[in-house]
C-alpha cells in the first residue's frame, strides 16, 4: 500500500505534478492511485465546465435544506444531496441519464432555505440543459421544445373552454415573431 505525506496530497491539490513532488521515488509505486487521482481530477474539469463546483462541495457538506424540499416530502426517491454527491463523484453523465433530476420543481425552495442563498434550483436547471442536448430528457419535454421552437408557443389556448366561461376570444399572440426570432438567433 503506497504511503503519503500530508504535504504530497496537499501539493497533488494544488496541482503539482507528482514527479515535481518526488512521487516517482516512492519505494512503494503510487501508479494505481495517480491513475484513480488523475480519473477524479479530469472529472471535477469536466464538471466545472457546467458547475461551480465550489457550490457544489458547500451543499454536498451542508445539506441543511434536505428536509425542506417539497419534492422530498412525497416522493422520498427523490434526494438533491444524493445527486449532487453523484456529480462530485464524477457521475454527470449518469445522472443525466437518470430521469430523477426531473423531479425537481425548480421552485427555489431550497434556496430560500439557505442560509447561503445558494440552492439547488440552478443546478438541476442546468442539469436538464445537459440531459437535453444529450438526448436523455423527456420525450414530452423534447416535443413541447420543438413545438416553441416551431410556433414561438407551447400550445393554443382552448377557445371553446374560454367560450364557456363566457370569455372572449383573446387578441392575437406574439408567437410568430417569438419564433422568428429563435430561428435567427440560430443563425
Ligand atoms: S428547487 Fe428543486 S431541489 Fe430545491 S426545493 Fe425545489 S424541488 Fe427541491
Ligand atoms: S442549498 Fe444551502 S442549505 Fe441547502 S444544502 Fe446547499 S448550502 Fe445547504
Amino acid at each position: 500500500m503506497p504511503v503519503f505525506y500530508l504535504a504530497e496530497l496537499m501539493a497533488l491539490a494544488m496541482g503539482h505534478e507528482p514527479a515535481e513532488i518526488g512521487l516517482d521515488m516512492h519505494r512503494v509505486s503510487v501508479a494505481s492511485f495517480l491513475e484513480k487521482w488523475q480519473a477524479r481530477a479530469g472529472d471535477k474539469e469536466h464538471l466545472a465546465e457546467h458547475f461551480d463546483v465550489s457550490l457544489l462541495v458547500k451543499c454536498d457538506a451542508c445539506q441543511a435544506c434536505k428536509d425542506d424540499c417539497p419534492v422530498c416530502k412525497v416522493d422520498p426517491s427523490f434526494q438533491p444531496n444524493e445527486i449532487i454527491a453523484a456529480l462530485l463523484a464524477g457521475r454527470l453523465d449518469e445522472v443525466i441519464a437518470d430521469g430523477q433530476l426531473w423531479k425537481c420543481l425548480e421552485c427555489y425552495t431550497c434556496q430560500e432555505m439557505c442560509p447561503s442563498r445558494i440552492g439547488m434550483a440552478e443546478t438541476f436547471r442546468q442539469l436538464k440543459e445537459l440531459a437535453m442536448v444529450a438526448g436523455a430528457g423527456p420525450e414530452s419535454v423534447a416535443a413541447a421544445y420543438a413545438e416553441f421552437l416551431k410556433s414561438g408557443a407551447l400550445g393554443a389556448p382552448r377557445e371553446s373552454a374560454r367560450r364557456k366561461l363566457g370569455m372572449g376570444p383573446l387578441p392575437e399572440g406574439g408567437g410568430d415573431a417569438v419564433a422568428r426570432l429563435l430561428r435567427e438567433s440560430e443563425e
